[in-house]
């Protein structure tokens, strides 16, 4: 892969899609920081998770290790205060009259591009990373390809800058974003992401299962559980 000389921003949550964006960043960007969002979200556990995975994907190349910058943390906490949903309030995760999860923060993802871009501004970084996609998606606007295009202009046109919104996983289901984690880190990646990345909307992480940590019935356990089922069965094919 060719490196660029540009520097990225990587939205890091600590899950899976952000830890595989992470790895992908690391393959391509000269210089790469993370940013993560502290807003009372109820699977905190993903934030406790972050510097684990940071520190053990720098073990995985020297080339990564040199290139991994900063990490930072903003506190959000006012988006849990704006919204009532099933991921910042202690309520049932279920299907809502227009069709969205009650899991949906409303325009979380163009709230997290725009402070993430002028972050970047200030950094001298041209690229912002996120793992939205809309193959597998719950439905969220906000993670559709046609919202963060227009999102970018906005930004371009807003900061006078030419920074840039890039979504890898856009187009992947989960088995495929396995299979470009293996692609990027082999077998070593894939073990950190199933060991040290959190999905579950739950918080649950009691047992480890083949496919990592979760309550295995909550929607986001449930789709990188098929995924990862998915990506082993093809895999051994191949
Ligand atoms: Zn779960």
């Amino acid at each position: 892969m060719k490196l660029s000389d540009q520097a990225a921003l990587i939205l890091f949550s600590g899950g899976q899609d952000s830890t595989t964006c992470l790895a992908w960043a690391l393959s391509r960007y000269a210089r790469v920081e993370t940013l993560g969002f502290d807003y009372g979200q109820r699977h905190a556990i993903e934030l406790a998770v972050r510097p684990t995975i940071r520190h053990r994907i720098r073990g995985l190349s020297d080339e990564w290790a040199a290139r991994l910058g900063d990490d930072h943390v903003l506190d959000l906490s006012v988006l849990g205060e704006v919204s009532e949903t099933a991921l910042t309030r202690d309520s049932e995760i279920a299907m809502q009259a227009n069709g969205l999860p009650n899991t949906f923060v409303p325009g979380r993802n163009l709230l997290f591009l725009t402070l993430a871009a002028a972050l970047a501004y200030r950094r001298g970084m041209t690229v912002l990373v996120g793992g939205m996609c809309e193959t597998d998606f719950s439905g969220y606007p906000d993670c559709r390809d046609e919202t963060l295009r227009a999102l970018q202009s906005a930004l371009q046109l807003g900061m006078g800058s030419r920074v840039s919104i890039e979504t890898p996983l856009m187009w992947l289901d989960k088995a495929a974003t396995w299979r470009l984690a293996d692609q990027l880190g082999g077998e070593a990646l894939i073990d950190l992401i199933r060991t040290e990345t959190h999905t579950c909307y739950l918080g649950e992480r009691s047992q480890l299962h083949a496919w990592g940590y979760g309550c295995g019935r909550c929607p986001a356990c449930e789709l990188r559980m098929n995924g990862y089922q998915h990506f082993k069965a093809t895999q051994s094919i191949d």
